[in-house]
């Protein structure tokens, strides 16, 4: 609410530059309440007919141009009649519960969908599809790995013509769920009534939103039974929107009739993304969770998105699983609390390598320069002081920041075996307690890592 007042008042000063003073002040001088914030939707009361009438007329598409130029959200305005407002009360509760009946997820919306590279076409399709049903785009066809976010975008068409136009009849499901009501149908006694039923959950949609086209390889019936719904509707005009794992043409044992309807409107792919797209994500998320987003260190969110680089879904749950490991326990966001609370959902395999082996290089780096000694020194058999002692400095560090397996850091040190790292860790925990010369090379150090 009191962002979306915000947003509004901002719109308002930057409208008021292209505008004449007086015909700024008749219009919007009153015009300065919210009434709600839905969705992508703020909805402002106006005081009267025509005052909104001459705003939807002549401003309403600066005003969103605006506000989307202000937002990194995709908002919309709604003017709305005083009057209109008590009418509306009274009609609340069944509004509410038309809501809460939509087969869609309320969060799914395009507004919380946060774009980048590998999904910024089909995001614009989406958008594109939801504001214009009847558009060229038929079907409209997402395709792209498990995670990605299509059922996400999916929904998101769905609310967001739900919100615009709530007689619209969406209908989603899941091509397995078609299947069952298929089946169903077809397989019990009350044959002919069910049937009909089944034709006219379907064919009565205005929008029908198919996920995860691909469970219906391999199974002909039902494929028969779709392409009529299809056809159906493609025939009508009423907007169908499919989802799939992968391109029409990768299907397989599918009918080719079905193949080829699926190319016929758009067909756009979501594909992995990139790490600014995942940090953002994170960064998005995170406001979701906590009051104070910035509590939470920059090192943290990067750690988190390197690690989970193809699926968004695990992307959020390992945020998610921090947060609230940090908050429950009432202890600080802080990376060696990240690599406690994740030790589950980290798997130790060549990716972890990866990137362990990037934090442990630069620890390497690092302690070598502070020390005047190659990084191969750290890492050879050889036994000279200095190179021992750095080496056992830079075993330290490792081990207190990132804690990772002993094997591990071996691994980084020229095949040590694990007893040997176990003893360098000790060594300099004791010297740092005693010997203010190694606390203070240690304080360098961790500065210098941790920029
Ligand atoms: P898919 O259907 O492709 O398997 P989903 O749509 O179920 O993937 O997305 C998985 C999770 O990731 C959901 O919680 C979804 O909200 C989230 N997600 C995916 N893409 C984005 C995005 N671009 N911005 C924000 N959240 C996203
Ligand atoms: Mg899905």
């Amino acid at each position: 609410m009191k962002q979306g007042l915000k947003l509004w008042e901002q719109t308002l000063n930057a409208l008021k530059q292209d505008l004449d003073e007086a015909d700024f002040s008749v219009l919007f001088s009153e015009a300065n309440k919210i009434y709600k914030v839905e969705n992508n939707f703020i909805y402002i009361i106006v005081p009267n007919a025509l005052t909104k009438f001459r705003i939807e007329k002549f401003y309403i598409n600066r005003l969103n141009e605006i506000a989307s130029s202000l937002s990194d959200s995709l908002v919309k305005f709604k003017f709305i009649l005083k009057d209109d407002i008590d009418e509306l009360e009274k009609l609340m509760p069944t509004e509410k519960e038309d809501v809460n009946k939509r087969p869609l997820r309320a969060e799914y919306t395009f507004n919380n969908f946060v774009t980048g590279e590998s999904n910024r076409f089909a995001f614009l399709s989406a958008m594109k599809v939801a504001e214009t049903p009847e558009s060229l785009y038929n079907p409209l066809y997402i395709f792209g790995d498990v995670g990605l976010g299509k059922t996400h975008l999916m929904m998101a068409i769905g609310n967001y013509i739900l919100d615009n136009k709530p007689e619209t009849n969406v209908v989603y499901t899941s091509a397995q769920e078609f299947t069952e009501d298929y089946f169903l149908a077809t397989s019990t006694r009350k044959g002919k009534e069910n049937i009909e039923q089944f034709y006219r959950k379907y064919r009565d949609s205005d929008v029908l939103l198919v996920d995860d086209i691909q469970f219906l390889e391999n199974k002909h019936s039902t494929q028969e039974e779709f392409f009529k719904v299809f056809e159906h509707l493609h025939g009508i005009n009423k907007q169908i929107v499919i989802t799939s794992d992968r391109s029409a043409n990768e299907l397989k044992n599918m009918m080719s009739r079905l193949k080829s309807r699926f190319n016929w409107g758009l067909s756009v792919d979501i594909k992995v993304p990139d790490k600014p797209l995942r940090l953002n994500i994170l960064k998005r998320k995170l406001g979701f969770l906590i009051e104070n987003p910035k509590d939470v260190p920059l090192d943290v969110l990067e750690i988190i998105a390197d690690y989970f680089t193809n699926n968004i879904r695990d992307l959020e749950g390992a945020l998610r699983r921090y947060v609230t490991y940090c908050v429950s326990l009432n202890i600080p966001f802080t990376v060696e609390n990240l690599y406690i609370a994740l030790e589950r959902l980290i798997p130790e395999d060549e990716e972890e390598k990866n990137i362990s082996s990037k934090l442990f290089e630069n620890v390497k780096r690092e302690v070598a320069a502070y020390y005047k000694v190659a990084v191969s020194d750290l890492e050879s058999p050889s036994r000279k002081q200095v190179f021992t002692y750095a080496r056992q400095m830079a075993i330290y560090i490792i081990k207190a920041h990132y804690n990772p397996s002993l094997k591990l850091i071996g691994e980084f040190f020229g095949n040590r075996d694990h007893a040997t790292i176990s003893h360098s860790f000790d060594k300099i925990k004791n010297l740092l307690k005693t010997n203010p010369l190694v606390k203070n090379d240690y304080d360098i150090l961790i500065k210098k890592i941790n920029k």
